[in-house]
């Protein structure tokens, strides 16, 4: 039986690089009208008529991703998400993105197809092309990543400094799912291991799972606020966790800031399912991760053009420097933010 499934697959070393190269990347299509000159050349040619915007992540396999639960194909789809959620947050629009792979012989053929339909998947949803990349050999594991591009007028384009006092401060979406569902998985594995024919029941936990397995980029927000006619002051994405994203545009734009506990948007399956781990709701929202959620500061004279907007929600609002940075608690304590976990003591002023 092994054998047989063994022998469907192709190790990497009987196809040459260049072989390898050419039958990964030859359904890529090519969209935009800003990609001169794409796969193929020393370099690839772009002619954005806007500012460009660039971000790279890089990805190891034991440390941003585990292949135990983690399929390929989802894990081609997410390294190109987390590129499109920083150029979102930009304001910007993605264009273009490479691809570059480290590989271990222990991933045939077959694995970097799965990987790279993952990758033109998202390719085709965010409307980038694929313009290039690099594949090298590993010793172990495998490492992605990806150099995402983007075109932004010069007018529209947000940075993480611009917040300025009597702002308020928004989110879009929801946080904490990512968090959690990193925590159904990982515990699944456990029992998996312990009883490799434990069928478990993962529908309670479906949209946590979702978040973590097959995250999306807030596309829609760019697009959104240009219709509302609103042009945010700063906006940053939430990779790391509110807590430490706040603090970001806090430290930046050089003011203070108070979050309202109460205020912050949670699943009532993150409810339920902290509930089950023992945790705080709030703690995961601040200091979880992965949720791909738009952040960002917005003058208040713009209020009333986002007021109705279900896809975003008002948290709290920028004070002046010497104010600090707070949350306020369901109990009306003010607790200083800190990136990755706060202190639960009082402040004494
Ligand atoms: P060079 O030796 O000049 O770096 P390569 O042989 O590495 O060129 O790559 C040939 C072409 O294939 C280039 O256009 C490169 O951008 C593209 N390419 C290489 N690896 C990948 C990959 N993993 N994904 C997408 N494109 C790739
Ligand atoms: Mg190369």
């Amino acid at each position: 039986m092994l054998e047989n499934k063994d022998s469907l697959k192709t190790p990497i070393s009987s196809m040459g690089e260049f072989a390898l190269i050419e039958h990964l990347t030859k359904h890529f299509e090519i969209k935009q009208s800003s990609t001169i000159k794409s796969i193929g050349d020393d370099a690839a040619v772009i002619d954005h008529k806007e500012q460009t915007v660039v971000s790279t992540d890089l990805l190891i396999e034991g440390v941003h991703f585990d292949l135990s639960y983690m399929p390929l194909k989802h894990l081609g789809y997410k390294s190109v998400v987390v590129n499109m959620s920083d150029i979102f947050a930009m304001n910007a629009t993605p264009t273009q993105i490479t691809v570059s792979i480290a590989v271990s012989n222990r991933f045939p053929v077959e694995a970097l197809e799965e990987l790279y339909a993952g990758i033109a998947t998202a390719a085709k949803y965010y409307n980038v092309d694929v313009i290039g990349g690099d594949t090298t050999s590993s010793t172990h594991g495998l490492m992605i990543s990806i150099t995402a591009l983007g075109e932004v007028d010069k007018k529209q384009v947000v940075y993480r400094d611009g917040a300025k006092e009597n702002d308020l401060v928004l989110l879009t979406g929801d946080l904490g799912a990512a968090y959690l569902g990193l925590q159904i998985l990982e515990r699944e594995k456990q029992v998996f291991q312990v009883n490799p024919n434990s069928q478990p029941d993962l529908e309670p936990y479906s949209y946590l799972i979702e978040r973590q397995l097959k995250p999306e980029a807030r596309k829609d927000i760019p697009a959104l606020l240009k219709d509302l006619g609103v042009k945010p002051t700063s906006m940053i994405d939430i990779s790391d966790g509110l807590s430490s994203e706040i603090l970001h545009i806090c430290k930046q734009s050089e003011v203070g800031c108070t979050i309202y506990e109460d205020k912050i948007p949670l699943d009532p399956q993150v409810i339920t399912t902290s509930e089950e781990f023992n945790m705080d709701s709030t703690t995961i929202a601040l200091n979880g991760g992965e949720d791909y959620e738009l952040l960002f500061t917005i003058s208040q004279e713009d209020y009333p053009k986002i007021k109705a907007n279900p896809n975003m929600t008002v948290i709290g609002h920028i004070l002046k420097p010497t104010e600090g940075t707070h949350l306020i608690t369901r109990d009306n304590t003010k607790i200083p933010l800190i990136a990755r976990g706060w202190s639960a003591t009082q402040e004494n002023e």
